[in-house]
């Protein structure tokens, strides 16, 4: 059998079928840069980039060097003896997040880091509610699921963890209206990525920081995904030069070799652990491997100034991607987004699937929102070259012409 079959026999027959409808039913083979092969010997441009994680591309060499040294050296720490990398993670973090982010803990995943911060958020404060918004993406463990308000996933698994509300994204007064004397915290995405790349009205980030703080909620910004340079600023919140009280990120912080998840935050909610060292842990979070992996990956980021790059190519991409909108107003509703972190709204979900698998057929990865299957995410390697993108681009008119084709025929 083989590994497509295995996968949908044994992991999930769903998810197979659905990779199956937009023409995925492939097996990868192997990864550089902005490519990836399937084991046919298919090429893709890989415009997903898992999910923002990938922002060096696939196994850069100086990640893949620095995770390659600490594995020969010690992978796993003893935790009863303190680790080299993971100390020097920790402060390396706090001196590239915005001010007063001194502390750091680690997990393995942008779940864990939010439900890290969801945890020193009560313990903190002693409250119970947090907030959350409208179409919010902030993972599915139990806790992080409670502050992702959707349905499908979240009905199936009631009671979930009470005293969460959501807001609607974007909207400062109504989040004003909705914090109460019991109010611990606010989580808020700089630019919401699974909702469908939705980018808030200017000085909203700033609003929600003066509202906080003035009425002594904690904020937490979750930066999973828009971290690490994805929006053109290194941190999405930088686009409004705010500091909040808590900051998560993950995915593209282990530089798309190791999977590492951290929170960063004020010394004062750090406190906590000052009572009860073990309020809260994990036996692989801030493991060396990770950590080398990590301190790797912030260097190359600032070095090779990757957040300006983002911002040059995705000003590139966003600019392709209206033309083609204008053209094909039939299908396209909207293009937005910042950085390389783009979404492409269809005027329906079915759409948006049909053109992602005429592009798989082009060669271009790509996917649609988990909040919002009508927006279909581009989130390339920041590494990404025009030519990548004039090619990425050039495909997407090809999927589109074959897109309209397609349902000309099914509407005959
Ligand atoms: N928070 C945000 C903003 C995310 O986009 C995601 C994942 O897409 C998560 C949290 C959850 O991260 P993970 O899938 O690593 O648990």
């Amino acid at each position: 059998m083989d590994s497509f079959a295995l996968f949908e026999k044994h992991i999930n027959p769903g998810l197979a079928g659905l990779l199956r409808f937009t023409g995925l039913d492939r097996v990868e083979s192997h990864a550089e840069g902005v490519y990836v092969w399937d084991t046919t010997g298919k090429r893709y441009l890989d415009f997903l980039g898992l999910y923002g994680t990938l922002n060096l591309g696939h196994r850069h060499p100086k990640v893949v060097e620095a995770v390659k040294r600490q594995l020969d050296r010690m992978p796993m720490s003893v935790r009863v003896l303190v680790s080299e990398p993971t100390a020097r993670l920790a402060a390396r973090l706090s001196e590239v997040t915005p001010e007063g982010l001194e502390m750091v803990f680690f997990g393995n995943s942008g779940a864990e880091a939010v439900e890290a911060a969801f945890k020193l958020a009560r313990i903190y404060t002693g409250k119970p509610e947090i907030l959350t918004t409208e179409g919010g993406f902030h993972g599915k463990t139990m806790g992080a699921l409670s502050l992702t308000p959707k349905p499908e996933y979240q009905d199936p698994v009631r009671p979930l963890v009470p005293g969460v509300k959501a807001v609607p994204y974007g909207d400062a007064r109504a989040l004003e209206e909705a914090i109460t004397p019991r109010t611990a915290a606010v989580i808020v995405e700089p630019i919401q990525g699974e909702g469908g790349i939705r980018v808030p009205p200017e000085g909203y980030l700033r609003e929600v920081r003066r509202i906080t703080r003035e009425r002594g909620v904690l904020m937490i910004a979750d930066e999973v995904q828009t971290g690490l340079g994805r929006t053109g600023r290194l941190w999405g919140v930088d686009w409004e030069a705010v500091a909040p009280d808590l900051l998560t990120s993950a995915k593209a912080l282990g530089g798309g070799v190791m999977p590492i998840g951290a929170v960063v935050g004020r010394r004062e909610v750090f406190e906590v652990f000052k009572k009860n060292p073990l309020v809260h842990s994990s036996t692989f979070g801030g493991n060396p491997l990770a950590c080398a992996a990590a301190l790797a990956a912030l260097e190359v980021t600032l070095e090779e100034n990757l957040p300006e790059r983002a911002l040059r190519m995705g000003n590139r991409l966003i600019e392709g991607l209206k033309a083609l909108a204008q053209a094909y107003p039939d299908l396209i509703q909207e293009v937005r987004g910042r950085g390389l972190m783009v979404g492409l709204e269809f005027v329906d979900a079915d759409v948006g699937a049909l053109c992602v698998a005429e592009l798989a057929e082009r060669g271009v990865l790509t996917a649609f929102g988990l909040n919002n299957p009508k927006v279909v995410r581009l989130e390339p390697p920041l590494i990404v070259e025009e030519d990548h993108i004039d090619q990425a681009l050039q495909a997407l008119e090809g999927a589109l012409e074959a897109t309209r084709k397609a349902i000309e025929g099914i509407l005959g």
